[in-house]
């Protein structure tokens, strides 16, 4: 793996990049999984407010306010608002 260090091109294995970048992606995954959990979202169809755990707000598909959860109440998936929000 080539990084280019103030111009100059050091070779590194890649294994090394890996050992730098994947602790980095926990860090930043862990922090955003911290406030995620504190956000409250609406559902919109039956207006139900609920929290979801960390590991259902990481990897579910998100917009800059709604996202594809499902209702604890209801069941259904849809996009649901953001209603309180931790920041
Ligand atoms: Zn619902």
């Amino acid at each position: 793996m080539p990084i280019n260090w103030f111009g100059e091109t050091i070779w590194i294995p890649w294994q090394w990049g890996l050992l730098f970048v994947l602790p980095l992606i926990f860090l930043v995954m862990f922090i955003a999984a911290c406030f995620l959990t504190k956000n409250t979202y609406a559902c919109p169809i039956c207006g139900h407010c609920f929290r979801k755990k960390w590991y259902h707000l990481i990897f579910s598909a998100h917009t800059m306010g709604d996202r594809w959860l499902r209702c604890p109440q209801c069941r259904k998936r849809d996009w649901c608002s953001l209603k309180e929000h931790s920041l």
